[in-house]
């Protein structure tokens, strides 16, 4: 384990704060090992995948475990599926550019998103009208507490938008090690959401390359590359409301848009807002105080313009909860995971 270790570099924001240890396992019996050593000495763990959902409050007087499991490998076939088991240090991207190269659907309109593949179930990532748990077949890893390995099914990982067991009932329980992803072999391409139809009218074909693509560039020119200005993409996650909460607001404000609450069930009854739109009604786009702003382009993204700290981000967040919520009586919860 290496002493204070600055996590800088390890967050997408950039702010600044130390790990009191920090350790970067390559293997499951790694992990075994330092969670052993971990519970004999009473050390808090926290696990890390690329830093682009989390914003550390404050320096972290505990372990930050970074899994660097590598590795893809096909576990099963049919004349349909693959069934890829992945490792959680996998980067998410090579996974899809994986996936689309070796011309197996479901991963394309979750491109360019950034991060790791152990991540990838924790808040069950999505864009674009897709959500990874349409081909998430199980997620394997150890638990925190007694370091017995587990394996759960989809059904138990207990999905929903921007949500999953591993935020919930097994936050910080768990580290993820595998997940094993089913792939199609004969894909059927989700094209509706957003401008991904218009911008994929350049090309001559719809195909998974030409999706990628599409969207890779589509992303490139709305969202801030944190590279460029620290972000963590959404910082607030779209509101899901009563259909009759819809309907007093759209008699309020007849352009606010509403989506159905889950596109794999439309039956549940509630709707989705936009969490951007409501903000930028709010006059926020592009609004700033000192390092901290909402984006200009995006306003569900919050930038740290360089020499921000943890507590303004945190402070400026609410500010932006609040007056949402005095504008239209509706509460916007954050994405990101605060620690
Ligand atoms: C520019 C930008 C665009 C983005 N766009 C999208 C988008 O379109 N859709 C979307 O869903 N998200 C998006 N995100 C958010 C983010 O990329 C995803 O949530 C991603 O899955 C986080 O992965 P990570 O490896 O960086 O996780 P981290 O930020 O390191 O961790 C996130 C959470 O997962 C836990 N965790 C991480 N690895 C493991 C593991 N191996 N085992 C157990 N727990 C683990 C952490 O403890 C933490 O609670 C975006 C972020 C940025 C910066």
């Amino acid at each position: 384990m290496i002493q204070n270790k600055s996590l800088k570099s390890l967050n997408t924001f950039g702010f600044e704060t130390v790990a009191r240890y920090f350790s970067a396992p390559d293997s499951t019996d790694k992990i075994e090992k330092l969670l052993e050593e971990v519970q004999k000495n009473d050390i808090p763990v926290f696990i890390l995948g690329g830093g682009s959902n989390v914003v550390f409050s404050k320096d972290f007087d505990g372990l930050v475990m970074c899994p660097q499991i590598k590795g893809m490998e096909t576990v099963d076939e049919n004349g349909e599926h693959v069934l890829l088991k992945v490792g959680a240090g996998v980067a998410w991207d090579d996974l899809v550019r994986y996936a689309v190269e070796n011309r197996l659907g479901g991963l394309e309109n979750l491109s360019a998103i950034p991060g790791n593949v152990g991540a990838s179930p924790v808040q069950n990532i999505g864009a674009y009208g897709a959500e990874v748990k349409d081909s998430i077949v199980s997620v394997n890893g150890i638990f925190v507490e007694d370091g017995s390995r587990f394996s759960l099914e989809n059904g138990e990982c207990r999905f929903a938008y921007r949500n999953s067991i591993f935020k919930n009932e097994l936050k910080g329980k768990t580290v993820v090690t595998h997940v094993v992803y089913r792939l199609s072999k004969n894909p059927v391409f989700k094209l509706d959401y957003g401008n991904l139809k218009s911008e994929l009218q350049k090309y001559s074909e719809v195909n998974l390359h030409n999706i990628r693509k599409s969207l890779v560039s589509i992303r490139a020119d709305k969202l801030p590359d944190p590279g460029v200005l620290g972000n963590a993409g959404s910082f607030f996650k779209n509101p899901v409301v009563e259909q009759r909460e819809a309907k007093r607001l759209l008699e309020l404000f007849p352009s606010m848009p509403v989506y159905p609450a889950d596109y794999s069930d439309i039956s549940t009854g509630k709707v989705k807002l936009s969490a951007g739109w409501l903000i930028e009604s709010c006059s926020l786009k592009g609004y700033r105080e000192n390092s901290i702003g909402v984006h200009h382009k995006q306003a569900l993204v919050l930038v740290n313009y360089g020499g921000g700290t943890a507590a303004e981000l945190i402070r400026f967040s609410q500010m932006v909860q609040n007056k949402v919520h005095e504008k239209f009586g509706v509460k916007i919860e954050t994405e990101v995971n605060i620690i």
